[in-house]
């Protein structure tokens, strides 16, 4: 990979990370509160169909929230191996991480093999 390659991928990753970050703020911003708190004070109107939508909206902005902070660590460690040199490395195989997989998640660790193994367990 040529550094004009890793500079590209460095501002992909940068691009990145800010839309993650403005996601996770927009996911706070709108959630304030715990869900206990939340689900208490609708069940306090007693409007026991709401309790649930409510939970279950939760439950899946929380899941997102999860997801975004994952992203967000796979994206430092991607900027710090661009930092290291090692950028487009599989960390576990030491092979090259092909481009298209690349262009396509600019925080992919893994090489496609690596990530397949993974995810089998
Ligand atoms: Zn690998």
């Amino acid at each position: 990979m040529t550094s004009a390659d890793t500079e590209h991928f460095r501002e992909a990753l940068l691009d990145e990370r800010q839309r993650v970050e403005h996601a996770l703020a927009t996911l706070r911003d709108e959630h304030p509160g715990s869900l206990d708190d939340e689900v208490e004070e609708v069940a306090a109107d007693n409007h026991l169909a709401e309790t649930a939508s409510a939970t279950l909206g939760r439950e899946i902005d929380y899941s997102l929230g999860d997801n975004a902070e994952q992203v967000l660590s796979e994206i430092d460690a991607a900027l710090q191996c661009i930092e290291d040199g090692t950028y487009g490395t599989c960390t576990n195989c030491g092979d090259e991480i092909p481009r298209e997989r690349l262009e396509a998640n600019p925080w992919a660790a893994l090489c496609i093999d690596c990530k397949r193994r993974a995810e089998a367990g």
